[in-house]
């Protein structure tokens, strides 16, 4: 697929940030080129919308940035699972192991209703350890996680033993 090419080559590489040794995978210079901003969505939404998919589960902050677009096109809600204290409702939480120390996602009771499929979407996975989180809210709640989705996977993704057996579709790998 030549559009991956595009993709990969949209993606701004920034060393040493947020800290030093850290090749940061920079997204926004994607979304400013809206011709691979859409092929992003559509190969997503090609993938997804004859599945009987209902709910497009989104990763604060960046899942946020790809989510959406997906669940118009492939007729699903949009659910945030965000960063702790910042959604109104009432919530469950799921904490998880970071590479020095944890984090923590949570998502409104009463956003998924119980049979649900979901995909769950992120910009990109490392160790897995924010997708597997993802996965724990989704099914406490009773829905069925289908796959969860990503633009950029890291080639070190231990992520996939991470995610509990589910399948886990990346777009590409950093370059
Ligand atoms: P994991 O939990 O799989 O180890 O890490 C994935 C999470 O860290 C994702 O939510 C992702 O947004 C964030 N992340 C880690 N490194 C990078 C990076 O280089 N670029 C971007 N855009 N996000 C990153």
């Amino acid at each position: 697929d030549p559009r991956l090419e595009a993709i990969s080559e949209a993606i701004r590489v920034i060393p040493h940030f947020p800290k030093q040794g850290i090749m940061f995978q920079d997204i926004t210079t994607l979304l400013l080129n809206h011709k691979v901003f859409k092929h992003t969505v559509d190969i997503f939404v090609d993938r997804y919308k004859n599945m009987d998919i209902s709910v497009v589960a989104g990763i604060e902050a960046r899942g946020f940035m790809f989510g959406p677009s997906i669940a118009l096109a492939i007729g699903a809600k949009f659910v945030p699972l965000r960063k702790p204290g910042k959604l109104p409702g009432e919530v469950i939480y799921e904490a998880y192991e970071l590479e020095y120390g944890e984090d923590c996602l949570e998502m409104h009771i009463g956003a998924v209703q119980q049979g649900e499929k979901a995909v769950v979407i992120d910009d990109l996975v490392a160790t897995g350890g924010t997708l597997s989180a993802a996965i724990k809210l989704l099914e406490r709640m009773g829905a069925e996680v289908v796959e969860c989705a990503c633009v950029i996977g890291l080639p070190e993704v231990k992520g996939q033993s991470r995610l509990d057996g589910k399948p886990l579709y990346i777009l590409v790998e950093p370059r």
